[in-house]
């Protein structure tokens, strides 16, 4: 029998490329968004266009032939980079925390075995650069930067509660910074490594790009195809309990950049300017990933690559 599989956020940017996944590892996958995917058609054998803030349409997505799904990947949110995560604080609390208290109520009355959340390393608090690693169980006492983070610490919580009291298996990773192709590239809610691609290639040769802050924050770049894997093996694994999702490599803002910067082979300046930039340093234990048998492969300049031509092409179509 085929498994299937329902991936909520479908019309987004990991959705979209978990959806790629599953259909590969032979599942019968429904996808669920508030909207159609922007950059490429989706490949799952169903898509319902469905406002997950609402419990009857959560019960609507989650209903299959009069059954439940084997497994149930719980992406959507409304969220963006840190422009928007600044601004956006009212929609983040109100909008992602509807569509969580609803869909994990419902999978877990319906009867759904197996539940994957996606969380953020944004639930930790801020570090200072050269810290030791952080364990996932240094998330409490809880001092996260913004109200995203409050809002899934909060999700986090509510899925693990569900699993105590229902016969279902709640998987929690906490991405860090996630990046690739069919990614939101403009438009406010794009995250630095799109942002910067974007900026290089509209660029005239020998021009400026701004960048926000002084490029001294540190942080991990996950390329997209890692990560899912990483979603996958998760899924199916016994691990209980939150687990961090991320590479090993740590580079500044600057270090991105640059890298943006070389990989165009453009001669383009950079201007620091003041915006908002989120945490000063990461770092955090990847103990716990690596009982997956799961490590990135992904290079940032590899990942960049393929990021910087997708944008780079997105840039050329529309003319920005
Ligand atoms: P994304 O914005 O591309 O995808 C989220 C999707 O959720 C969007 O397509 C959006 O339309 C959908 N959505 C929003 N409100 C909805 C609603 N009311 N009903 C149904 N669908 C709705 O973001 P992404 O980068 O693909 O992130 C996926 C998940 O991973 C999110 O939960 C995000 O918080 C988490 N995450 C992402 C990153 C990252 O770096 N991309 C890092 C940490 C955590």
């Amino acid at each position: 029998m085929m498994k299937k599989a329902l991936v909520c956020g479908a019309g987004g940017f990991i959705g979209g490329h978990l959806v790629k996944k599953l259909k590969r590892e032979g599942y019968w996958v429904r996808g669920v968004d508030i909207k159609e995917h922007e950059f490429a058609p989706t490949q799952a054998d169903e898509f319902l266009l469905l406002d997950l803030r609402e419990a009857h349409n959560c019960w609507q997505a989650l209903s299959v032939d009069g059954g439940a799904f084997d497994e149930v990947y719980q992406l959507a949110a409304d969220m963006g980079g840190m422009g928007f995560i600044h601004t956006a604080e009212c929609e983040i609390m109100h909008n992602s925390a509807l569509i969580n208290v609803n869909m994990i109520d419902t999978a877990a009355r319906i009867g759904v075995p197996r539940y994957f959340f996606s969380s953020s390393v944004c639930v930790y608090r801020d570090m200072q650069p050269g810290e030791p690693a952080l364990t996932e169980a240094d998330a409490v006492p809880a001092h996260p930067d913004n109200e995203y983070g409050w809002e899934k610490l909060y999700a986090e919580r509510m899925a693990q509660t569900y699993a105590r009291h229902y016969p279902i298996q709640v998987r929690i990773a906490r991405f860090e910074n996630c990046y690739g192709p069919e990614g939101t590239w403009r438009g406010g809610r794009e995250k630095a490594p799109a942002a910067m691609c974007r900026k290089v290639a509209a660029a005239p040769e020998g021009g400026t790009i701004d960048v926000w802050g002084d490029g001294t924050a540190i942080r991990n770049f996950t390329y997209v195809d890692d990560m899912v894997e990483a979603i996958y093996r998760l899924t199916q694994s016994d691990l209980q309990g939150a687990v961090n999702l991320g590479g090993e490599e740590y580079v500044t803002v600057a270090e991105l950049v640059k890298t943006v910067i070389e990989v165009s082979g453009k001669n383009v300046g950079i201007r620091y300017v003041e915006g908002p930039v989120g945490v000063q340093s990461r770092n955090f234990s990847k103990a716990r990933s690596r009982l997956l048998g799961w490590q990135a492969q992904t290079t940032l300049r590899e990942g960049i690559a393929k990021t910087y031509a997708w944008v780079a092409e997105q840039v050329r179509q529309f003319a920005v």
